[in-house]
């Protein structure tokens, strides 16, 4: 009977509609987070997706002033969280740009700071960091003090970009007097080579000139990359000056070598800065010059990654441990980001609070705490993020125990620590959520897709993530869904379209590839022949995962697999009906 209904792929008017998203694409995609760590000194050698072998500073809540404030060196720390998948396809282009720039690090020095971690959060909420990554830059001799939150740099995809734009605020630093004890790095015309070698010091021997234009940082970039080159010196010079013209440099960017009696050797002229510095450094060793003693190798990066340490556990099964683990970190660490909580954000997160209350699978005092939390945030208008942070944490020991001290993921652990984690555990939370709705009297299934919208807009760390969140909500007419079952299923497809558009990815855990879901040895009764979905069966499949019934412990003592579905007792073939007609239905709305 039930195969009457099922859906056909060749459908022509289901096929117009956003069910297109039903074609099986059996698919992979996966995730890279690193645990985090912090040992008792102040100093980590890892944490979050980097480790001190990096050539990146390790920030901390507990070395952060000590580290930034009142230093020689400027920096630019990365605000970034480990859950973030645009953080981590980021965090390889950070390292390598940290590689690179390591022997800048008496005058700039790259620096991380996680935000996902509770106890750094203050610190983000102080730097008021709202989307990750996020780069500040703070000069040298930094004051700690309100409003100082340093300079922003344009997100930047690529490192390269990332140092253009850090060699434009060096120029304009020392434009502003700062800087000094950097090789000046300003541009300018010059008409003869005494001009240009004018107040070069005495224990200089060889002096490059570098022509170039305006808007070129090569220049800059090797006077910097020199900068602990003894007795050199590195001088930009316009393109334009009469001084390209009497030595005769005609290719751009041009290179000249000047030494103590000013005559100059045009060195063969090279694109790329690598390149640049070669033919320096190949002309200095033909003088048998001395070398700085350093190691500028580019280092593998050697993130240890740990093996996971994973309880065995069931795909098929919901655990209490990912969804308190995930709860622990939303209140934790992300709705306390704001730095003010008011209007849209603060009603976002009562609605968000209030969802919990109605559909959470709760067990011991968790349901106390979040009604006790939603009350007191209802009690007023305006909350500072530290405020909020204050009263989770005065509730939970009010209601202690809330969470278990040693919660860790189980269906979310990636195989190895950087994998997955907490934006797997939203997911599988706002699943749990719509299924234990549309098991409830009314229409709260909606209201629960609604409160997650809301969430991800205002609260979702992974500001990538939630901006592609948005789009597809918008694409998919989240706002339209009036039905507890088309709300389990929205989520479904939508979740599907994220995992179709993810498979591939960098941030892919290579043991849990981003599949359609369910696959088929998950769920073989929800496909059909040519791939196509078997709805009452996907629906059905998710009542059972995902319902409180089905929710374990860590430690499974019995398998979904035998466990009966809540729907068992339905005619599942009148579900379908009514799916089928629904879908029928909007199909006409839509064409
Ligand atoms: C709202 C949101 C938007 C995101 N957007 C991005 C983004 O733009 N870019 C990015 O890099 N990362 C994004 N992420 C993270 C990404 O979707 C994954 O969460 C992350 O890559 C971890 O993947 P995972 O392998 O743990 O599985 P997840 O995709 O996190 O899924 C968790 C679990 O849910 C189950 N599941 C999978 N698909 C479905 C489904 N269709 N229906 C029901 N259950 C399912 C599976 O058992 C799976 O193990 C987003 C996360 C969220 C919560």
């Amino acid at each position: 009977m039930c195969s009457v209904f099922k859906i056909h792929y060749h459908s022509p008017v289901l096929f117009k509609m956003y069910w297109w998203q039903f074609i099986v694409i059996l698919n992979c995609s996966c995730l890279f987070v690193k645990a985090a760590v912090i040992p008792d000194s102040d100093d980590v050698e890892e944490q979050g997706l980097y480790s001190k072998s990096d050539h990146v500073t390790i920030l901390t809540n507990k070395n952060f002033d000590n580290k930034i404030y009142g230093q020689r060196n400027a920096f630019v720390i990365q605000f970034y969280n480990s859950y973030c998948g645009h953080c981590r396809a980021f965090a390889p282009k950070f390292k390598s740009l940290a590689a690179e720039l390591d022997p800048w690090k008496n005058m700039v020095k790259l620096a991380v700071l996680d935000c996902s971690i509770e106890e750094n959060n203050e610190i983000c909420r102080q730097f008021e960091v709202m989307a990750y990554p996020s780069l500040r830059y703070l000069h040298e001799n930094y004051l700690k003090g309100n409003g100082n939150v340093g300079d922003k740099f344009h997100p930047t995809d690529t490192a390269e970009k990332l140092k253009t734009q850090l060699i434009n605020k060096m120029q304009n630093e020392q434009t502003m007097g700062r800087l000094r004890f950097a090789p000046p790095l300003n541009i300018a015309s010059y008409s003869k080579l005494t001009d240009a070698l004018g107040k070069t010091p005495q224990d200089v021997i060889y002096t490059f000139l570098i022509f170039e234009n305006e808007n070129s940082t090569v220049g800059s970039e090797i006077a910097l990359d020199m900068n602990d080159y003894e007795h050199i010196k590195v001088t930009r010079v316009y393109d334009t000056s009469e001084l390209a013209d009497s030595i005769k440099v005609t290719t751009f960017p041009g290179i000249v070598a000047v030494t103590g009696n000013m005559e100059p050797t045009i060195l063969t002229p090279k694109q790329t800065k690598q390149d640049i510095l070669k033919s320096i450094n190949t002309f200095l060793k033909s003088k048998n010059y001395k070398f700085p003693l350093r190691n500028i190798e580019h280092e593998e990066s050697t993130i240890s990654m740990h093996q996971n340490g994973a309880i065995s556990h069931d795909s098929n099964v919901v655990y209490y441990n990912d969804l308190e683990k995930t709860l622990k970190t939303s209140l934790h660490t992300e709705i306390t980001r704001h730095k003010i909580l008011s209007n849209e954000p603060l009603q976002a997160l009562i609605e968000y609070l209030n969802v919990l209350i109605l559909a959470y699978p709760f067990r011991g005092n968790l349901k106390e705490y979040i009604v006790n939390l939603r009350d007191h945030l209802s009690s007023k208008t305006q909350w500072s993020g530290s405020e909020v942070y204050d009263l989770v944490i005065q509730l939970e020991r009010a209601h202690a125990p809330v969470f278990s001290a040693d919660l860790d993921y189980v269906r979310c652990k990636g195989s190895r620590a950087g994998y997955r984690g907490y934006s797997c555990g939203l997911w599988t939370l706002f699943h749990t959520l719509t299924v234990n709705a549309a098991q409830k009297p009314g229409k709260e299934g909606p209201r629960v897709l609604k409160a997650m919208h809301g969430y991800i807009k205002n609260f979702f760390g992974c500001t990538e993530c939630a901006e592609h969140f948005q789009a597809m909500a918008l694409r998919n007419r989240i706002f339209d869904v009036k039905d507890n079952d088309k709300a389990v299923l929205w989520l479904w497809i939508s979740h599907n379209e994220v995992n179709l558009r993810l498979a591939g990815d960098v941030t892919e855990d290579p043991e849990h590839p981003k599949i359609q879901f369910p696959s088929v040895t998950q769920c073989p009764e929800c496909r059909q022949d040519r791939g196509a979905w078997n709805l009452p069966a996907v629906y059905d499949y998710l009542q059972k995962i995902y319902g409180a019934i089905n929710i374990q412990d860590a430690r499974p003592t019995k398998s979904a697999a035998g466990s009966p579905s809540p729907l068992s007792n339905l005619d599942i073939g009148m579900l379908s009906f009514l799916l089928i007609h629904r879908l029928w239905r909007d199909s006409q709305l839509l064409i």
